[in-house]
């Protein structure tokens, strides 16, 4: 990170904290729900853009931070079409397949 990204990151997770009941949502960037992305440096020595993602599976949050830090934040609630683990999986494909297998 540079500076101004480290300055900027505290604030930038505050802001999407408001958000998300479900969870802390963790500074520490190394944290296992943390994925980042950084680019490519445009100037060497400037530092690189980041681009976080977090989910604890209720919500997501996408946190997109230039070199000057100034980050934007945005959060979305989860909503699950399929999950494989669920014998009770209400999608249509699950449905249908534990209706053929009932026949
Ligand atoms: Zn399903």
């Amino acid at each position: 990170m540079t500076e101004r990204q480290a300055a900027a990151w505290p604030g930038a997770v505050a802001e999407a904290q408001l958000y998300v009941e479900t969870s802390t949502v963790p500074l520490d960037l190394d944290d296992h729900y943390w994925r980042v992305r950084w680019d490519d440096e445009i100037r060497p020595g400037r530092g690189r853009t980041m681009w976080a993602t977090w989910s604890d599976g209720e919500y997501f949050i996408e946190i997109w931070m230039d070199v000057y830090g100034s980050p934007r934040v945005a959060v979305a609630s989860l909503i699950w079409m399929h999950n494989g683990s669920d014998e009770e999986c209400d999608c249509e494909p699950c449905v249908d397949e534990r209706e053929s297998d009932s026949q």
